[in-house]
C-alpha cells in the first residue's frame, strides 16, 4: 500500500538496492590479497554490496549468492596507478594539442580513463591536470555518465615560476614566496583536491636549460605547502629528481617522492626516507619511453637517456633500505599511454623486485602511499575493487598487461 506513494524512479531505486544486496561470491583458481601475503589456491571473494565481506580460499556464501566461478584464473585487488595525467594522451610532443577546445580535452580524459578501468587499474592519482577539467570528469562519473577509475586528484601543479611550468598550458598554477605558495594550495583545495603535488626540483620534459637535478621551491615555500595541505587533512606528493631537492622534500614533511631518480647518490636520504615512511613512487616507464620515443623534443629525450642507469640504482637502493615503494607510471609522457599501466610492473620485476611484491606495489602499498584504508586490499569491510585475470601473476607478470577476464569496482562488474 506504499507503493502507491513511491515515483516510478524510486521504485527503481528500492528494486536495485535489492539486486545489489544479494551477495557475489567469486571463485579463481587462486588470489592475491594485496597485502604483500604470498599467492592462495584456490581464491574467493564474497562481495556485498560495494564491500568485500570475506576473502581468502574457500567462503560458505548464503544459499541465495549469485556465483561466478573463473577456474584457472586469479584474483587481485583492482590495481592502483599513484602517478597518471588523465588530461594527456601519450604524444611525443603533448603540445600538439595545447590549442584544442575543452570539450575535446574533456571527451579525451574519459576515454583515458576508461581504458585505465577496463585495464584493471580501479583507482587512480591524477599528479596533475589540465585547466580544473578532470573535476568536471569526476563528476560526470559521480552523475553516472562516465565510467572511470576511482580519481584522487591534484588539480594544478604547484610550482615556482619556471620555464617548464609555463610550457604547459593549464597545467600548473606558479607561485613564489611563502604566502603565494599558500594561497596556491588552498586554490588547489577549493576546486576539489584530494593531493597536493608539489615541484621540488626541475623536469625531464621541459626546456634544455631546466635541470631535472637542481632545487627547487626554497624550505620554507615548501615546508609552508605542506604545513597548508597537511592542516587540510590532505598529502602532498613531491616531483623531485636531485637528490638536494628529493632531501629538503623529505625534511619539509612530504609524503610521496616522484621519480626520485638520483636518490642512489645520497643513501642517507633514502634512509630518512624508509624511517619517515615516505613513499617513492618510482614511475620507471616514463624515463624508459621518453628515452627511446622518436619524435620526442631532443632537448627532453637526452635528459632522460643521461640518468636511466640512475634510476635503475635509484630503485635497487629503495629495496635495499626499505623505503616503501608504491607503483605509478607517470601515464602521459611520452608513449607511456593509458591502459598500458601494467607495463611498469613489468619494469619493477625486472629490476629485482618479486611478482608479488610488484602487485602489492600496485594494490595495498599504494592504497597507504593515497592514505585509503577502504581500498587496495582484499580483506572485509573494504570496497570491493576486484580484478580476476587469466593464469598466474604471481608466477608471470606479464598476465597482467593483457585484458583481465573481468573487472569490479565497489562491487560493480564493469567488464
Ligand atoms: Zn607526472
Amino acid at each position: 500500500m506504499h507503493s502507491r506513494h513511491l515515483s516510478r524512479d524510486s521504485l527503481l531505486d528500492f528494486a536495485l538496492t535489492l539486486s545489489n544486496t544479494r551477495a557475489v561470491l567469486i571463485t579463481a583458481g587462486a588470489l592475491i590479497d594485496g597485502s604483500g601475503a604470498g599467492l592462495l589456491r584456490p581464491g574467493a571473494v564474497l562481495v556485498e554490496g560495494d564491500r568485500i565481506r570475506a576473502a581468502g580460499t574457500r567462503i560458505e556464501a548464503p544459499a541465495d549468492s549469485e556465483r561466478i566461478d573463473l577456474p584457472n584464473a586469479t584474483i587481485t585487488p583492482g590495481l592502483i596507478d599513484c602517478h597518471v595525467h588523465l588530461s594527456d594522451a601519450g604524444l611525443a610532443d603533448a603540445s600538439v594539442q595545447d590549442q584544442d577546445p575543452p570539450a575535446l580535452r574533456v571527451l579525451r580524459m574519459a576515454e583515458h580513463a576508461r581504458r585505465t578501468l577496463t585495464a584493471g587499474f580501479t583507482t587512480v592519482r591524477d599528479a596533475g591536470g589540465r585547466d580544473h577539467l578532470e573535476f568536471a570528469l569526476r563528476r560526470a562519473a559521480h552523475e553516472g555518465l562516465i565510467r572511470t577509475p576511482r580519481l584522487v586528484l591534484a588539480g594544478k601543479i604547484v610550482s615556482m615560476t619556471t620555464a617548464g611550468a609555463s610550457s604547459w598550458p593549464g597545467m600548473y598554477r606558479q607561485a613564489d614566496g611563502v604566502s603565494d605558495v599558500v594561497k596556491a594550495v588552498r586554490e588547489q583545495v577549493a576546486a576539489g583536491a584530494d593531493v597536493i603535488k608539489i615541484m621540488a626540483t626541475g623536469a625531464v620534459l621541459s626546456p634544455g636549460h631546466e635541470r631535472p637535478t637542481s632545487a627547487q621551491f626554497t624550505r620554507e615555500e615548501l615546508r609552508a605547502a605542506v604545513d597548508t595541505a597537511h592542516a587540510m587533512g590532505l598529502r602532498v606528493a613531491a616531483h623531485a629528481h636531485g637528490v638536494e631537492g628529493i632531501a629538503r622534500a623529505v625534511v619539509a614533511g612530504v609524503d610521496t617522492i616522484e621519480h626520485g631518480t638520483h636518490l642512489h647518490e645520497d643513501p642517507g636520504v633514502a634512509k630518512e626516507m624508509a624511517a619517515r615512511r615516505v613513499f617513492l613512487v618510482p614511475t620507471l616507464k616514463a624515463l624508459e619511453r621518453i628515452a627511446e620515443g622518436t619524435g620526442v623534443p631532443e632537448d627532453m629525450r637526452s635528459k632522460a637517456q643521461d640518468r636511466r642507469s640512475d634510476r635503475d640504482r635509484t630503485f635497487r637502493v629503495a629495496l635495499e633500505f626499505g623505503v616503501p615503494i608504491a607503483m605509478g607510471t607517470d601515464a602521459a609522457t611520452p608513449f607511456n599511454r593509458h591502459g598500458e599501466n601494467a607495463e611498469e610492473l613489468a619494469l619493477m620485476v625486472a629490476l629485482g623486485m618479486t611478482p608479488i611484491a610488484a602487485i602489492t606495489a600496485a594494490s595495498g602499498v599504494a592504497a597507504r602511499a593515497l592514505g585509503r584504508e577502504d581500498i587496495g586490499v582484499l580483506a572485509p569491510g573494504r570496497l570491493a575493487d576486484i580484478v580476476v585475470w587469466d593464469g598466474d601473476p604471481s608466477h608471470d607478470i606479464q598476465i597482467l598487461l593483457r585484458a583481465p577476464r573481468a573487472v569490479f569496482l565497489g562491487g560493480d562488474r564493469v567488464m
